[in-house]
């Protein structure tokens, strides 16, 4: 686990967790503080996990390694050996 927060890809406000599911008192007034933003009842796997609290868009962290492009063929160019 590590401290780091993801930035916000519209603004670079540092993000800040999504709250999903359980809203005790306590995320109530964690997302007055600006500390969490309340996602809602339903836990969306896959979905954006992280809120900005300055322009309100979601987003996900990206993982660590994140520059490989998922839509390319991975063996490009190698049928194509001129010698
Ligand atoms: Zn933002």
């Amino acid at each position: 686990m590590t401290d780091e927060m993801e930035a916000c890809l519209v603004c670079g406000t540092g993000g800040v967790p999504v709250a999903y599911g359980y809203l005790t008192p306590q995320t109530f007034l964690a997302a007055e503080r600006g500390e969490v933003v309340l996602g809602g009842c339903c836990i969306a796997f896959g979905g954006p996990t992280l809120a900005c609290p300055r322009c309100g868009t979601w987003f996900s962290p990206r993982p660590p390694h994140s520059n490989r492009a998922t839509s390319e063929p991975e063996n490009e160019g190698e049928l194509f050996d001129r010698g």
